[in-house]
């Protein structure tokens, strides 16, 4: 049942009821409600006279809704990813399927046709050499493994070579699940999809209604819908022919759900689905994740590296700045370098575009007491609340409470001064100091609207804006062919992230924004400002050397025993009483590590330690990657069970493989 209870539940089939089959629906009492259900599995051994079951109230199909590669899937899911079935069932189905009058019986064949294509269908490009080359090797590296790499620096034609593998599964009668890591920043790419493949493309978005996810269910998909592209949850939608998954930018960490359960990992949850369907998968990207990488290298995927950028373009060229000496000298403006304004003129009097990357929002971070030293904070959360000088007020990034920007400190009644700056605030200094440049800023605040985004990009990309500021919504696969330069304005909260991918993430984010400066004939030019200019990991971006920072973070990795080489499984633990979340906290840490010794963390007092009035306490466990990890879940369920019976209203989450 789509609840989020750990186990299923059994029930009595009447005797005047046809056996019902596994992904069939049936209607059936829960305490005092009637739910509808979908049928796992079929007992057929005799029960003991003790136990007794309450029965079917009514099978509500003739076939199953749900088809058994699918409910395989979901198993899959919910035990890797310790969460129940019904968790995985209502993040899959759409929300009719549960009304016991919707039927799934089929109707006289009204098949959807999802979005018709309404443009000219273009030609695919011909692959040049080089992208033909790596084609193939795809193809030969599948004959020995399911999943294959592609390891292609940024505007190498990635694209282009997976249209060539898209059209021939089209042709062959297979379909194809490309997996982007947000939809909604990807129309440059669907519109180029359907240009090729017109109807047979399906955007699968969140905008998809209810009616239509059902009726996507119901297979009564149109033939022709044969490409589906999605974010995550489309590697959950039930497949007929699937024969291909890409995953674009197999590196994004949106692949993995946050909240709710199920947290599960788009990547590995279609390394799945593809090997249950016998299909292949491709995953694609310039920067690999760590892990990905790993298994390239080790044989357990296989690796296809595509090093030229298409035309031979050369790769942009990267400078850094170092903004330690620049403060030194006064060589400043606001939070703009000399060298950098300098450039920028340059360009923009060449008539060329500019892209600024400042991976926060809002005005500045937060604003700070002169004399205690605070930050107004949320009431519900323990963060300081951000300004938002434009709707003249404080928001939470955590939970969106907002309030009127204090005149003085809430605290102590000192003045308050800014601190830090964000991509509202750069917007100012940009217009003061290119008062002629024309500016648009893309960020989480100027994109709430559904067609924000895309005017954004089409503004720009029509050369109506001289300057773009954004945040990382900039540097996700987009290409403007006018960009000469492309600025970081601070590569060092990046860099200092408290968490053991921090160098990795920092090298993809920089490079992935540093793929947007000319694509097109010309070398870009990329500027980093950075307080660390002897950081290796910036070395690493100048030297577009993804190699020698995979060297470095897997030693690391290894050394201290991070993923690859250990699994983590993360236990998070809420509660609206502090001691409480302690207590249960302590507990369950001195519970695990009576099973696991010291690959238990100590309790951990997270860095955001209340979240809307719940408050917070995690747990750490390390398992190795040889470990029976399927075993060790099952420990770490018991002693959650055992938990939750000493402290019933305690909240314990689970996350695998976190990111
Ligand atoms: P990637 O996905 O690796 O970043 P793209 O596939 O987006 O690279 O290619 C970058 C640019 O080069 C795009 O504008 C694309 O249309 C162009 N391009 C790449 N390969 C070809 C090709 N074989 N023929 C024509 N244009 C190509
Ligand atoms: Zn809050």
């Amino acid at each position: 049942m789509p609840l989020a209870i750990r186990d299923t539940y059994t029930y009595l089939v009447p005797d005047d009821m046809p056996n019902p089959q596994p992904g069939m629906r049936v209607l059936v009492p829960l305490a005092k409600k009637q739910l509808t259900g979908i049928v796992l599995r079929a007992h057929t051994e005799p029960l003991p006279e003790t136990i007794h079951l309450r029965a079917i109230i009514a099978l509500l199909d003739e076939q199953p809704a749900v088809g058994a590669g699918q409910l395989a899937l979901w198993q899959w899911i919910a035990a890797y990813y310790m969460c129940p079935i019904g968790d995985v069932m209502a993040a899959a189905l759409p929300a009719r399927i549960y009304d016991k009058a919707y039927s799934f019986s089929p109707v006289k064949k009204r098949r959807v046709k999802l979005p018709a294509y309404p443009g000219e269908i273009e030609d695919i490009h011909p692959l040049s050499d080089v992208q033909q080359r790596a084609k193939q090797e795809i193809e030969q590296a599948w004959k020995t493994h399911e999943t294959v790499l592609l390891h292609g620096v940024t505007a190498s034609g990635k694209t282009e070579v997976y249209m060539h593998l898209i059209r021939e599964q089209l042709e062959a009668g297979r379909q194809v699940l490309y997996l982007v890591p947000e939809i909604a920043l990807t129309t440059q790419l669907t519109d180029r999809l359907q240009r090729v493949f017109g109807d047979q493309v399906v955007v699968y978005h969140s905008r998809v209604t209810d009616a239509l996810r059902a009726e996507i269910y119901r297979q009564q998909l149109h033939p022709q819908s044969r490409l589906i592209v999605g974010a995550r949850s489309a590697v959950l939608l039930p497949f007929d022919g699937l024969g291909l998954v890409i995953v674009d930018e197999e590196h994004e960490t949106s692949y993995k759900q946050q909240d709710p359960a199920p947290r599960y990992h788009a990547r590995s949850a279609a390394i799945m689905l593809a090997h249950q369907e016998g299909a292949k998968v491709l995953l694609g990207t310039a920067t690999p994740s760590v892990e990905t990488y790993y298994n390239a290298r080790t044989g357990k995927y296989g690796l296809v590296e595509l090093s030229q950028r298409y035309r031979d373009v050369a790769l942009p060229k990267v400078e850094l700045i170092d903004l330690e000496r620049q403060y030194h000298r006064k060589e400043m403006y606001g939070h703009f370098s000399d060298p950098l304004v300098a450039r920028m003129r340059e360009v923009l009097a060449q008539g060329k575009q500019v892209i600024l990357f400042q991976n926060r929002r809002g005005y500045a971070p937060q604003l700070q007491c002169t004399v205690c030293g605070q930050p107004p904070r949320c009431e519900h959360c323990d963060v300081p609340l951000t300004l938002h000088m434009q709707a003249k007020e404080m928001r939470c990034h955590y939970c969106g409470f907002t309030r009127a920007i204090p005149t003085v400190c809430p605290a102590c009644g000192g003045p308050l001064k800014i601190r830090g700056f964000g991509t509202e605030r750069l917007e100012d200094e940009v217009a003061s100091l290119f008062p002629e440049a024309r500016v648009l800023r893309m960020d989480l605040d100027t994109t709430r609207h559904k067609n924000d985004y895309q005017d954004i990009i089409d503004r720009f990309a029509r050369h109506e804006c001289d300057i773009l500021i954004g945040t990382q919504m900039v540097t996700k696969g987009l290409h403007f062919d006018d960009v000469a330069l492309v600025a970081v304005l601070s590569a060092d909260h990046l860099m200092n992230q408290p968490d053991f991918r921090a160098y990795e993430r920092c090298y993809q984010m920089l490079s992935q924004v540093a793929g947007r400066a000319g694509r097109k004939e010309q070398q870009g030019e990329v500027m980093i400002q950075t307080w660390q200019r002897d950081n290796g990991v910036l070395h690493h971006v100048l030297a577009h050397d993804y190699l020698s920072l995979y060297r470095e973070q897997i030693a690391e990795r290894e050394l201290f025993h991070y993923p690859p080489f250990y699994r983590i499984i993360e236990l998070t633990l809420r509660h609206s009483k502090e001691t409480e979340a302690v207590r249960a906290a302590r507990l369950l840490q001195q519970r695990l590590r009576g099973v696991f010794g010291d690959r238990v963390s100590d309790v951990i007092v997270p860095s955001v330690a209340r979240i809307q009035n719940q408050h917070i306490r995690m747990v750490r466990l390390r398992v190795e990657v040889q470990a029976n990890i399927r075993g060790a879940k099952e420990r770490v369920a018991e002693q959650i069970a055992w938990v939750q019976q000493q402290s019933k209203s305690i909240q314990i989450l689970a996350d695998v493989d976190p990111q």
